[in-house]
């Protein structure tokens, strides 16, 4: 026993009837009937219900009970007994007991909190994060903890059965490039110099394997200065993983072991081997590199159907070789108001359309749409025939570039999924793999890695590294969850002369790379074994495990959009002799 109590708040069942049991938790609700006082007492495990009756216990323990209030934390002495005929709560672990209670220690007081302890309550976000410490004493914050960590106790262990050896990689180390602004910490013994916070420990993991470790992981702390638009925090987990002496295969079957191993602890079955599917496949058939497969709606490339369409936009596109048609039936849609039709293309223009063309099918056989009336008797049936047109149907289009295409109609199926209310069951699972090396970076105006710089080019290609980039694939995997990227990686380029080549690709001149990556190319150099790895984003796997809209909702202490804790007021000014010991001045930006 090292604990105030001999039973949780979720323990005591039928059985335990008659015992004299020592309970702690929190005040929760207290209900008084008229001479009788209930309590539900709560702790991390579930609710207990107390009973004061002021024959049973002395008057000293039945005023404490009258006092007492939400939030109080509280010691009680008592004996179980059955509740009686007809109070007996099903839904409830312990439902079918109560305590009544001969003693009680109130352990402290508490202020009555800012929001009610409960699942169903809608208190600002603001306002959660700021008593965060409140927020995870409602149960459902609880339980996303523990599934948290059941989930990577469970992956732990799995890659510790398959011989993995945990190593923890510097905090505190120089930037290590996954596409982001890097955090710098001034370094106060070498004025001018900073640290960086790593985005990713890709170095350090390939260092390793460079010392021989073979098998690496850690439940990794990775930080990304970015702005936080979308569902993203400044630090977040990684289960990094790094590999030697394999081939990719060997890679991705021995993750698909570890991850169905970890997703059985809970709950949750894999089907082995997962489904893969390359990068243009998805492309073109999901309009995404992280698909959803659940949703249907899968993407057709209607381009010869309309060669020599009246449809001017459409037979124009079917003549040039580099612009598609490609289209999706939004089955059911096909009945919305031609208003709501027409607000599509709205949201089409979110995702780089230009406009949006549809065929609406109503369910007397009619057609409607501003377009259908250019269409032949055979192209209708063509198209019906290809999209597998019932009546109701909606059948959208997209004309651009294959790529741009598939991306407008990607986002339009995904928010059509979202409009119709596509049930999605289960969960679902499978790889992209082969993605491209380089794509090409508009702002910059220069290739950029499309996983990162240390990704091994496919051997077959490196002869167009110079003559066609775009066109070299890569040694690259992502592990698909639910239509979200859950985690990713890659084959590692273990030449140093092959991996200056690339970083020159990227833009970088020979001093430049020496300076950041010398270190890497160096190590290299000294017998680096054919190696490659993975990294698996633990808080958004933790947020789909539990049905959350978030990643928030899976971690402890997370951190607005604008990147502020609440409780702590972080980040937030310093002395300045602080500044002065690090050699920095601040300047304002007003
Ligand atoms: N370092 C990569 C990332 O953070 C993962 C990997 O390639 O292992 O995305």
């Amino acid at each position: 026993m090292f604990s105030m109590h001999t039973h949780t708040c979720g323990e005591l069942r039928r059985e335990d009837v008659g015992k004299t049991v020592t309970l702690t938790g929190w005040v929760w609700h207290r209900r008084d009937h008229g001479g009788l006082i209930f309590v539900d007492l709560r702790d991390r495990e579930g609710l207990t219900q107390l009973q004061f009756d002021p024959d049973l216990c002395d008057e000293e323990c039945f005023r404490t009970a009258e006092t007492i209030r939400p939030e109080w934390p509280v010691k009680v002495v008592g004996r179980v007994q059955p509740r009686i005929e007809g109070q007996a709560n099903d839904r409830l672990a312990t439902g079918a007991i109560e305590v009544i209670v001969s003693e009680i220690v109130v352990l402290n007081t508490s202020k009555t909190p800012p929001f009610p302890i409960e699942d169903d309550m809608d208190t600002a976000d603001d306002i959660r994060l700021r008593y965060r410490y409140l927020d995870i004493r409602r149960p459902s914050m609880m339980a996303n903890l523990r599934l948290r960590s059941d989930f990577s106790f469970a992956i732990r262990q799995a890659l510790h059965d398959e011989l993995f050896c945990e190593v923890e990689t510097p905090a505190l180390f120089k930037s290590t490039p996954e596409g982001a602004r890097d955090f710098l910490v001034p370094s106060r013994t070498q004025p001018g110099h900073f640290y960086a916070l790593p985005q990713s420990p890709q170095l350090l993991k390939q260092l390793l394997m460079v010392g021989g470790v073979e098998r690496y992981y850690q439940v990794a702390k990775c930080f990304r200065d970015e702005d936080l638009r979308a569902d993203r925090q400044p630090e977040f987990t990684q289960v990094d993983v790094e590999m030697s002496f394999v081939e990719q295969d060997d890679v991705m079957n021995c993750l698909e072991s570890v991850l169905s191993k970890a997703f059985a602890k809970v709950g949750v079955e894999m089907s082995l081997p997962l489904r893969r599917i390359s990068y243009w496949d998805a492309m073109d058939t999901y309009g995404s590199d992280k698909p959803d497969t659940r949703l249907g709606m899968e993407l057709h490339d209607v381009t010869n159907l309309f060669g020599d369409s009246q449809f001017k936009l459409f037979s124009s596109a079917a003549a040039d070789p580099d612009t598609y048609i490609k289209a999706i039936n939004a089955k059911g849609a096909g009945t919305w108001a031609r208003a709501k039709i027409d607000k599509l293309s709205g949201v089409a223009a979110e995702f780089g359309a230009k406009g949006l063309a549809y065929v609406a099918f109503n369910e007397d056989g009619s057609v409607k749409g501003p377009i259908a009336k250019f269409f032949s008797d055979a192209e209708m049936d063509a198209l019906r025939a290809e999209m597998a047109v019932e009546p109701g149907d909606l059948v959208l289009f997209a004309v651009d570039s294959r790529l741009k295409a598939d991306e407008i109609m990607g986002g339009m199926r995904n928010h059509m999924a979202d409009a119709l209310g596509i049930e999605r069951e289960g969960h679902d699972f499978l790889w992209v793999v082969d993605f491209p090396l380089f794509h090409w970076d508009e702002e910059r105006g220069g290739y950029a890695s499309e996983h990162q710089p240390f990704t091994q080019p496919e051997e077959s290609q490196i002869d167009l590294l110079d003559s066609d980039p775009l066109a070299v694939g890569s040694h690259t995997y992502d592990f698909v969850m639910d239509g979200f990227e859950a985690g990713g990686g890659g084959m590692r380029i273990h030449d140093a002369e092959l991996q200056m080549r690339i970083l020159k690709m990227l833009g970088f001149d020979e001093e430049g790379a020496k300076e950041q990556f010398g270190f890497l190319m160096e190590a290299l150099e000294f017998g680096a074994p054919p190696m490659g790895g993975f990294a698996l984003g633990l808080d958004r796997v933790c947020m789909l495990l539990a049905g959350a809209d978030s990643i928030r909702e899976v971690m402890a202490f997370p951190k607005t959009t604008s990147g502020s804790d609440l409780m702590s007021a972080a980040p937030s000014p310093v002395s300045d002799r602080q500044l002065e010991e690090v050699s920095l001045k601040t300047i304002s930006h007003e």
